[in-house]
């Protein structure tokens, strides 16, 4: 008898330690991230490169693990786009948005916040109602909204096209991020509705004093200009960069010499001095 007891007290504490060790899988751990509503979101500042001044920011979400770490979302959209969790954060990511900035979007009207949208968030119009309900009883207007779409991921052009039509008809503005990574040739570009293009930053990174730039950079700049786009370029991280930019007269830049992306209340001040003329 006591052998058996022996086996089934050493069972039992084995069991109990297996339970308290077992690691949920990745998608279990987001899932229940979702559930919990444990992202947050940065802002990168976008400022006018002829005068520096700041006019907006990019919204780019973290997510914030109960011990207080941030994940960057190259870790988990990927996984969040796959399982189709990613509608929900992209719903997150707006509400967090009109929370944390309401007050400096109505007090600066010429604000405006860039949000990105996955593939899946432009293949149907879910989001556009999402959007709305989110400015509703708030007084941001919805030209302050920018929607950011990367072509890579368009799986029905169609579909895409509809719905970044039905955004600009809506009033917000659209862009195509990463410009320049994909498959867009100017006729196919022609025939999106489209109010800017975010020039991928492995093109800025070409950009250099000793005249080593890549070939290719102004070309892309050029096929903006063609479409008589706004372009912001990305990733900028040298004053050369920002220098050849604005030479070229590209709108606007983003990037570590500017500022990285920060938690809103840092945001808030930041573009309470950079707006001081
Ligand atoms: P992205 O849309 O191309 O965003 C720009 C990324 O470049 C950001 O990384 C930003 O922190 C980083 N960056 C900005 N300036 C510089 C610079 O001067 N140098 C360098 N080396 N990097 C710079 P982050 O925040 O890690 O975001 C990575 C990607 O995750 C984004 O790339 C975007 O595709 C995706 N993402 C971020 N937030 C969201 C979101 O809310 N929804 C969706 N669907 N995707 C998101
Ligand atoms: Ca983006
Ligand atoms: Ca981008
Ligand atoms: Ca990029």
């Amino acid at each position: 008898l006591l052998p058996l007891g022996a086996f089934i007290a050493a069972f039992i504490i084995g069991l109990v330690v297996w339970l308290s060790r077992r690691r949920l899988s990745p998608l279990g751990e987001l899932q229940i991230a979702v559930r919990k509503r444990e992202f947050i979101v940065h802002y990168q500042p976008i400022v006018e490169l002829r005068t520096g001044i700041c006019i907006g920011a990019e919204a780019l979400v973290r997510w914030k693990r109960p011990d207080g770490s941030l994940v960057r979302p190259d870790h988990f959209i990927p996984l969040a786009e796959e399982s189709g969790l990613i509608t929900a954060i992209t719903d997150q990511v707006i509400a967090l948005v009109v929370s944390d900035l309401n007050s400096l979007l109505v007090a600066d009207r010429s604000l405006h916040i860039a949000i990105n949208l996955s593939a899946t968030d432009v293949g149907t119009e879910r989001v556009l109602p999402v959007i709305a309900k989110a400015l509703q009883h708030t007084g941001i207007q919805p030209r302050q909204i920018w929607l950011e779409a990367t072509e890579r991921g368009f799986v029905d052009i169609e579909a895409a096209r509809s719905t970044l039509a039905r955004a600009r008809e809506l009033g917000y503005a659209v862009a195509i991020d990463d410009f320049g990574t994909g498959y867009s040739s100017l006729s196919y570009l022609e025939g999106l509705p489209l109010d800017a293009l975010k020039i991928d930053k492995s093109f800025i990174d070409t950009i250099s004093t000793n005249s080593a730039t890549s070939s290719v950079t102004p070309h892309i700049i050029d096929m903006a200009k063609t479409l008589k786009l706004k372009i912001v370029a990305e990733g900028v991280e040298t004053r050369a960069q920002a220098d050849y930019l604005k030479e070229r007269d590209v709108d606007y830049g983003q990037g570590w010499l500017f500022a990285g992306p920060m938690p809103a209340a840092e945001f808030i001040a930041y573009c309470r001095r950079a707006k001081v003329p």
